[in-house]
């Protein structure tokens, strides 16, 4: 089994819950959205290369031609676990679970947590790993970042996740739908009240605005009347100059 990686490389975890954590990221190409903030080249079939770190945390790549072999990726894995501990293997995009029959397979060659770091629209390929990850970083995407409503596939895949350590996370632009992000919150309070709602403010890209300090705070509020958890958290890599 093989896929196109874009890097493997060794960093602090920039967003989310395990914020400021050291994690090994393992970047697939591929996406099935198109949001207008991406800041991802997330087309299928644009890396003929992938990038490996030398050493974890050196910023020096070489070379490795896609696509790659399962045992290719788990070596690599298992050599920068065992130069660096690692929190755990972030697996990102694009979106991991459209490769699914890969982490399958690579999953157990690689003795570290696993976190999916996911755009949560593919709840029937979450169901078929879900015993094999530990940690699931789950957005939910609203219809003016994408063009297209998600809402259902969203529930279901919640649904699925909770049985692990998940979070959501929702990026909040300047001119965000104050409807929509009530059925954002909704849909994570009628799956579980307890589940960490993440309010991210979006990195200005493409002309999408970011959000005010106290819209901000206003959103929070909002959400902290139907969820026991809501924090804002921005990327924070981004501050650092992390990868
Ligand atoms: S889900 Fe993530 S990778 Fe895919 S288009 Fe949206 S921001 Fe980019």
């Amino acid at each position: 089994m093989n896929a196109n990686l874009i890097e493997i490389f060794s960093s602090v975890q920039g967003e989310g819950r395990y914020v400021g954590c050291r994690q090994l990221f393992v970047r697939f190409e591929g996406c099935n959205l198109n949001c207008k903030y991406c800041d991802t080249e997330n087309q299928a079939g644009t890396h003929p290369l992938c990038g490996v770190e030398t050493f974890p945390g050196s910023r020096k790549f070489h070379d490795a031609i896609n696509p790659l072999e399962t045992t290719e990726v788990a070596a690599y894995i298992n050599r920068f676990v065992m130069e660096l501990p690692h929190q755990a293997i972030s697996f990102t995009g694009g979106e991991p679970l459209l490769h699914t029959a890969f982490l399958q397979e690579l999953l157990p060659m690689v003795n570290t947590k696993v976190m999916l770091e996911t755009n949560g629209t593919l709840p029937e390929k979450l169901a078929r790993i879900i015993d094999i990850v530990d940690i699931i970083s789950m957005d939910i995407k609203l219809p003016q970042a994408t063009g297209e409503e998600h809402w259902d596939e969203h529930r279901r895949f919640l649904e699925i996740a909770k049985k692990k350590d998940v979070y959501v996370k929702l990026v909040v632009s300047g001119d965000i739908n104050m409807d929509d992000y009530q059925r954002a919150v909704d849909l994570v309070a009628g799956v579980d009240p307890n589940i960490l709602l993440i309010l991210q403010p979006v990195t200005p890209l493409n002309g999408v605005e970011a959000a005010r300090p106290e819209q901000m705070l206003e959103l929070q509020q909002q959400a902290l009347e139907s969820l026991k958890d809501v924090r804002i958290i921005p990327q924070t890599h981004r501050m650092m100059d992390q990868l």
